[in-house]
């Protein structure tokens, strides 16, 4: 008889690398100060994190946290159905759905349920959902979990996402989701033609905007902003893990159609609410975003500084304009000891390998905070310089080897 625990034995990577000493994973900050974080006794810079505001520190965020406590106390214990759902979510909802200017929002206790609850809800037998292949898992567990049918498109690609819409049948309900900043490359989605497409085969249109809200824009409305195409995208998804120093997602767009998912999103019936503490943390930080736009500025400098040295140390970084910076590496193995270079040189860094990126494909990601001063950068760049020549990845000189300039930066996926 099979043994459903036996893949456990056959399931060794993880501890291959533990062995090896470069397990990557899992790492227990003791202490966290945002740019600065504590590992094993030793103060690191922080470029692996999505906090690109520096808001989880800020005073106006952690007072505002402070008062929802004491107010609130620790947790809802229950559902945005029943119990859960306090005026702070309501007050929540109504600031979210002005700030990405729709007629109403909905909050969910992470992204990821988020993108799970409206997809599942929204996309039903009939239906088809167009994603793009490097979209975020949430997305694809989204599309799983509905009864509709799944097609992928190739990454930005506006040619074959038009052959799927074209072969889909004209009575199918039709949308099309897509990070509006890709993850892992930092890219942005080209929504200028996904709008027209979407018009033109009558197809909705969601955007999760994870990583670009508080970032892209204007007004840090996001990249739906950044293209100036709020009128012509239906559905904007966010997450609160990001810009906005908290835990949570939200979905904005027609009353009407919000109204549906709030009454058919499983994730958001059967799962208890954000905690005031988190939901507090968000409206704090909105308080910020709107009234500190150098943020914005700051962190857009930041990144473009630590691309171009990079950069200028041979490292290939893709051609992405976001906070996210890539450098590209190559083979898994490298990425890890890469990984721990970094480390030793005082960088806490994310290690990306298959299948979130093609085989071959691996990658170092670093993000950047408008709260990362130039002596941050400076680490970043001395420690990405002594780790790349300790590895034999830049030579003695400062050049890049062949294996950090592979042919062109090609997309992750997931
Ligand atoms: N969408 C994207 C594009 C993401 O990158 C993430 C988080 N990495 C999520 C959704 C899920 O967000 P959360 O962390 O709030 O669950």
């Amino acid at each position: 008889m099979a043994d459903l625990f036996a893949k456990r034995g056959r399931f060794t990577q993880a501890r291959d690398l533990i062995r090896a000493g470069i397990y990557p994973y899992f790492r227990a900050i003791r202490e966290s100060e945002g740019t600065d974080v504590f590992v094993d006794g030793r103060r690191l810079v922080m470029v692996g994190s999505n906090n690109y505001l520096g808001l989880t520190h800020h005073p106006h965020v952690l007072e505002k946290v402070t008062r929802a406590v004491e107010r609130f106390g620790s947790g809802c214990t229950g559902s945005r159905f029943l119990n859960g759902t306090l005026a702070l979510h309501e007050e929540l909802e109504e600031r979210l759905a002005r700030f990405v200017r729709r007629e109403a929002a909905l909050v969910f206790s992470t992204g990821f349920q988020t993108n799970l609850g409206t997809i599942a809800a929204l996309v039903g037998k009939d239906d088809i959902v167009y994603c793009d292949r490097d979209n975020h898992a949430s997305i694809f567990d989204g599309c799983r979990l509905s009864f509709g049918v799944t097609k992928k498109f190739r990454h930005n690609d506006m040619g074959h996402l038009e052959e799927l819409l074209a072969e889909g049948p004209d009575e199918a309900g039709k949308l099309i989701v897509v990070d509006g900043v890709f993850s892992m490359l930092g890219d942005l989605a080209n929504l200028p033609r996904i709008v027209e497409l979407a018009e033109r085969f009558g197809a909705r249109v969601l955007v999760d905007e994870a990583h670009s809200l508080g970032v892209l824009g204007s007004n840090g409305r996001g990249a739906v902003e950044h293209f100036g195409l709020e009128d012509r995208v239906d559905l904007v998804m966010g997450t609160f893990s990001k810009s906005l120093a908290s835990i949570g997602g939200f979905i904005a767009g027609p009353e009407g159609v919000l109204h549906y998912v709030k009454h058919h999103a499983r994730p958001l019936i059967f799962s208890a609410a954000t905690p005031p503490a988190a939901a507090a943390a968000v409206l704090a930080a909105l308080d910020v975003l709107e009234t500190q736009p150098e943020l914005r500025a700051r962190v857009t400098h930041n990144a473009t500084r630590a691309r171009e040295g990079l950069r200028a140390l041979g490292f290939d970084t893709g051609d992405a304009e976001t906070p996210i910076v890539p450098v590209l590496i190559g083979e898994r193995e490298r990425t890890f000891l890469f990984w721990n270079a970094l480390f030793e040189e005082g960088l806490f860094a994310n290690p990306v390998t298959s299948p979130a990126v093609p085989p071959g494909r691996d990658l170092i990601r670093t993000s950047y905070m408008a709260t990362h001063t130039d002596v941050h950068l400076d680490a970043v760049l001395r420690g990405f310089e002594r780790a790349g020549k300790r590895l034999g990845l830049l030579d003695r000189d400062g050049e890049a080897e062949e294996v950090v300039r592979p042919r062109r930066a090609q997309r992750a996926r997931r």
